[in-house]
């Protein structure tokens, strides 16, 4: 909450109509586009198109439309991999609406790959029981879902979109959020501008940035759960991080992907000796869900037997063709992943846990809608299905669209406000030395494999990192990195992607969902922080 509230209300609070979306990403996207011609402001940290992890997406989306698939086969893949947490009706709905999403991208122009006879074209990736993962030319969904959806926003004239905007307070009192503050100039700037709005939808992605190692833009650092928490939401299933077993090991920050596709075309995994250690830990090897492919890899990474990706002989001389995006990262590095093995290391990939919400998208605060990354739906359980984020994100943008459109007046004659804030703050965040400590805390005590001590020695360090940084912005982070700390800490086992070495089993008394508030994550800081 900024101290200077009343000061930063407009004097025309009472003809605000405005709904604000914070991130430019598939979900925030998504929704606008889903909320025309209604009033619709989009602030987005980075250019839209940029600092977005949609962007990045090579696989595609999961959608049950080939004639030998089913939604109960999508939901039955999903429920296994999520270990014992999926919410069900939630990942149902999810599904069945899926198809009709993808047909709403097929209407903004996303040029989805087809077959001679005009046939979506589906590929296979792990632990999909059938192929249905829609995709466009091999590993270029992601890319080509933002241009189509980018060039549909700029033709929308109700859709304002305020680049460079990092958001870094919702405006709250009590359980009513009525706006957001955001800090212009790619958060350079030396005034803060306040968003007062009837609606605030949250689609700020997800936490990468919290780890040293990961697959997702810096923008990704869990400022939305942060800034949620902070306000009062509650954060379901924070400690459910999902590593992705094969981010190409070349020291580059963010890694770049070898896409899970690659495995789901016969690439094999082996280790400096070439041998193929996936076949000893699972009877699906190489499409073995994703945690315990991350866990293999770690374990040879680790060991000191390099892991590698071998496509040579799976895909071969057609890999730029095929796999245009993987291929370029790889020669840029001196690979040539048709004739030589990849090297691959596990990356912070995608979290499960986040804003919890319901079917509507609405989270425990009037007033805040949260979609996509940012969120816990409930439909991953402890470990998401390959390609079923960017569905989450399309389905629930959408259903937030017909919730917020059914509860705003048609008016909506929108006017906005801009207001100084605090000069306080002029972080540069992103090269701190304290975010830089943050990162290589979590990967070393929150990461693929995690131990009470561990987690206890994580703790008390954050709390100290946030005494000695007390910044709105670095609060965000702090927030967010407390949650997923004190979530594993309070998980003592192991499920879906949270392994715990000194817990390893599953235990049946833990089989539900972990919901958390900033106020009892402080709480149980403050008690191991001595
Ligand atoms: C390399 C890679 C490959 C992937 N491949 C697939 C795939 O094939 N299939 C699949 O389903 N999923 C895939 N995923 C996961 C998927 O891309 C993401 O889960 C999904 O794109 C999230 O969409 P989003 O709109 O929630 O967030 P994002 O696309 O990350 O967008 C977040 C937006 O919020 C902005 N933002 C962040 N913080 C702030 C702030 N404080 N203020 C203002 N703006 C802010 C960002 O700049 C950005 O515009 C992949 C992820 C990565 C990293």
């Amino acid at each position: 909450m900024p101290t200077n509230l009343e000061s930063m209300r407009p004097q025309s609070w009472q003809g605000i109509d405005d709904i604000v979306i914070v991130g430019g990403g598939l979900a925030g996207l998504f929704c606008a586009l889903k909320l025309a011609p209604r009033p619709v402001t989009v602030l987005a940290a980075a250019p839209i198109g940029q600092g977005a992890s949609s962007a990045w997406a090579q696989g595609g989306i999961a959608a049950a439309m080939s004639p030998g698939d089913s939604f109960d086969k999508h939901l039955a893949d999903t429920v296994a991999a999520g270990a014992g947490l999926v919410e069900e009706k939630m990942a149902r709905l999810m599904i069945s609406e899926g198809p009709d999403r993808v047909h709403d991208l097929l209407a903004y122009g996303v040029p989805f790959d087809r077959d001679l006879e005009g046939h979506l074209l589906l590929s296979r990736e792990a632990a999909h029981s059938e192929r249905r993962i829609v995709r466009v030319a091999g590993d270029r969904a992601g890319g080509a879902i933002m241009e189509a959806l980018i060039s549909a926003v700029r033709r929308t004239p109700s859709i304002r979109v305020m680049e460079g905007y990092v958001v870094e307070e919702l405006i709250a009192e009590g359980r009513f959020v009525s706006g957001v503050i955001a800090r212009p100039d790619a958060g350079q700037s030396k005034t803060r501008v306040a968003f007062p709005a009837r609606a605030v939808v949250l689609c700020s992605g997800g936490v990468g940035h919290l780890y040293q190692v990961t697959t997702n833009p810096a923008e990704a650092r869990g400022t939305g759960v942060g800034m949620a928490a902070r306000a009062g939401a509650v954060i379901a299933d924070p400690e459910f991080v999902q590593f992705h077993p094969t981010a190409i090991d070349i020291g580059q920050d963010p890694a770049p992907l070898a896409t899970e596709a690659l495995r789901g075309e016969g690439a094999v995994l082996v280790n400096r000796a070439g041998h193929r250690f996936m076949a000893d830990l699972h009877a699906d090897a190489e499409l073995a869900p994703r945690d315990i492919v991350a866990r293999g890899v770690f374990a040879e990474v680790a060991a000191g037997r390099g892991a590698f990706l071998d496509c040579t002989r799976a895909i071969g001389k057609d890999f730029a063709r095929r796999f245009p995006t993987v291929h370029a990262s790889c020669i840029a590095a001196g690979i040539d992943p048709a004739t030589q093995a990849i090297p691959v290391v596990p990356a912070v990939h995608y979290h499960m846990g986040g804003v919890a919400v319901d079917a509507d998208g609405r989270s425990s605060l009037d007033g805040l809608w949260a979609a996509g990354e940012v969120t816990s739906s409930g439909v991953h359980g402890a470990n998401r299905l390959a390609s079923n984020s960017l569905l989450e994100a399309i389905v629930f943008a959408g259903r937030i669209a017909d919730s917020i459109k059914g509860m705003l007046p048609e008016s909506a004659l929108y006017e906005w406000a801009k207001s100084a804030g605090e000069n306080d703050d002029l972080v540069t965040v992103e090269d701190s030395p304290e975010l830089k400590t943050l990162r290589g805390l979590m990967s070393s005590h929150a990461g693929v494999v995690r131990d009470e001590a561990g987690l206890k020695l994580l703790i008390r360090e954050l709390v100290g990192l946030e005494r000695k940084r007390p910044r709105v912005r670095f609060s965000n982070i702090v927030a967010t990195a407390k949650l997923i700390a004190v979530g594993a800490y309070l998980r003592t086992e192991s499920r879906g992607a949270h392994m715990r070495s000194d817990h390893p089993a599953s235990q049946a008394t833990l089989r539900h969902r972990t919901y958390l508030t900033l106020k009892q994550t402080d709480r149980i800081a403050a008690e191991l922080a001595g």
